[in-house]
């Protein structure tokens, strides 16, 4: 019997490769950060030579530091910054172009002009999604578009798109797979969530021909084995999932109904919706959550745009704070925020407001506001902004959430997770190891390979660091959320135009 699991996490901006033993506990990890490439205001790519190179290296690393060898090694599960972009020659191997980076705002008009065609709804009842530059589908539009000689060699059948989780397991297999699964698939808008195919309406609309799109499967399968590096023989690559749904796994979700919170620079909540898609009414997306072969799952997510940004933001920009930790010393030595409100919507508004002009609104404001009064409201925002999401999928699946399982960086200040119980008037629940996206992709892999024999059987390695219960009453609850409307309704305002 083998004795670990590796994850290969390629994140936004780190490769990570983390070692975990059966009982999920970290054996050892490796993290390398790459190259954030920014052509023009609002573009962003990286180099997909260097996400493959780091990736690679890191997991080298990971072994090589413990001394682990990789024929103890059962599988390796692949998590993945979603939706980025990548295209490349088949017959060459190399890129046509950088990866466009999910974050990359440089195929909004064309966005905009689908908007005011009238596909919203076509889209979003095919894929889930609210049409938006973010994902894959205008990404590869722009560079058959733009890159010369690009799309006679898609016309050819010479190029091959993947998403991150592709290019990594085309590389690690030595170009034999070109694969992906249902959690990345379906955040390229181009894949059909109900009959679980690649749409051939979407890829008319978006001129993108059929013979680039790789193979869809489950989550956890052999996807194929390492035959391209050096010293690693036949491990098979037996999960994938992008990286929120491999939280939402790690996070052991496996029931409808059970949602989980990260928080990083943005928060993102999913909510396993079970084998049936929820159409939200309040502006969330319906994707693929990672289920085990045979089973189709649903999940309902949110995001917050600012969260752990705007800790950050307290300690570059206004040098409130001289660390992201000192935000949780800072909220303590109030009692509250002296009954004033911080929106921080620097980028706009996602669900359930959905207005992209509403910018950051400070509401409250007397002489007896502190510092202190100040870092604690910015923290107090994050809980409010996830209550909003949380109430909104709550409507949406009329069930009422009675856990939320947190982790990522900001999950470590006990302040906001307190807050977050308060307000949401649930319990709010941080499990031992927060490496949770990586553990998600160790999961899926080791059911499939049968190094775990079931679901059950990982369930009981999920174990509860703390747990946050809340301890305000109702009155007080609701006059503090009466606030936050308020505010929020403020910044919102602020983005009308003026009569
Ligand atoms: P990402 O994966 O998005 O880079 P991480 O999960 O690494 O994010 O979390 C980093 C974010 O968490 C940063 O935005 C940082 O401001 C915030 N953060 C980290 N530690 C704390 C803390 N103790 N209190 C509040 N925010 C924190």
């Amino acid at each position: 019997m083998k004795k670990y699991l590796l994850a290969l996490d390629q994140g936004t901006t780190s490769s990570r490769a983390i070692i975990f033993d059966k009982s999920g506990q970290i054996i050892s990890m490796a993290q390398k950060e790459f190259e954030q490439i920014y052509p023009k205001p609002g573009w962003v790519e990286h180099d997909a030579k260097e996400i493959w190179s780091s990736q690679m290296s890191v997991m080298i690393e990971a072994a090589a530091k413990k001394d682990i060898s990789f024929d103890d090694v059962d599988s390796i599960g692949i998590t993945n910054q979603r939706e980025t972009t990548i295209v490349w020659d088949r017959l060459t191997g190399e890129p046509v172009y950088n990866a466009i980076v999910w974050q990359c705002r440089r195929t909004s008009g064309m966005i905009d002009d689908l908007v005011d065609k009238g596909y919203t709804e076509l889209i979003r009842e095919k894929t889930g999604l609210i049409p938006d530059a973010y994902f894959s589908a205008s990404k590869i539009a722009w560079i058959l578009e733009n890159v010369a000689g690009a799309r006679k060699k898609a016309n050819e059948g010479q190029l091959a798109f993947g998403t991150v989780d592709t290019w990594l397991l085309w590389k690690l297999t030595g170009g034999r797979i070109h694969a992906t699964d249902y959690t990345n698939a379906s955040r390229t808008m181009l894949f059909n969530i109900h009959k679980l195919e690649w749409d051939e309406e979407l890829l008319d609309l978006f001129d993108i021909p059929r013979s680039m799109l790789p193979e869809v499967r489950p989550s956890s399968g052999i996807f194929g084995y390492v035959s391209s590096v050096p010293g690693i023989t036949n491990i098979p690559i037996a999960g994938i999932a992008g990286d929120q749904q491999a939280a939402l796994f790690g996070q052991c979700c496996f029931s409808k109904g059970e949602v989980k919170s990260t928080y990083g620079t943005g928060c993102f909540l999913l909510m396993n919706t079970g084998n049936e898609p929820v159409k939200s009414n309040n502006g969330l997306l319906t994707t693929i959550a990672a289920g085990t072969s045979g089973e189709i799952l649903y999940a309902l997510e949110g995001s917050v745009f600012v969260a752990g940004a705007s800790i950050q933001w307290l300690r570059d920009g206004l040098g409130l704070i001289s660390s992201t930790k000192e935000s949780y010393d800072s909220a303590i030595k109030v009692e509250d925020t002296n009954e004033m409100y911080i929106v921080p919507a620097f980028a706009g508004m996602g669900a359930p407001y959905w207005n992209q002009d509403a910018r950051g609104m400070v509401v409250g404001l007397t002489r007896g506001v502190s510092k202190d009064h100040f870092v604690r409201a910015v923290l107090e925002s994050i809980a409010y902004q996830c209550y909003d999401l949380l109430k909104a999928m709550e409507e949406d699946v009329d069930i009422k959430i009675d856990t939320l399982k947190v982790d990522g960086g900001a999950s470590a200040n006990d302040f906001l997770m307190q807050f977050q119980s308060d307000i949401l008037d649930c319990d709010v629940d941080r499990p031992g190891c927060i490496e949770t996206t990586a553990l998600g992709a160790a999961y899926l892999s080791g059911l499939a390979t049968g190094f775990y024999q079931s679901k059950e059987d990982i369930k009981g390695n999920w174990q509860l660091g703390n747990r946050f219960n809340p301890r305000i009453d109702d009155s007080k609850r609701q006059n503090l959320i009466k606030g936050w409307k308020k505010a929020v309704r403020s910044a919102l305002f602020w983005a009308q135009n003026e009569e």
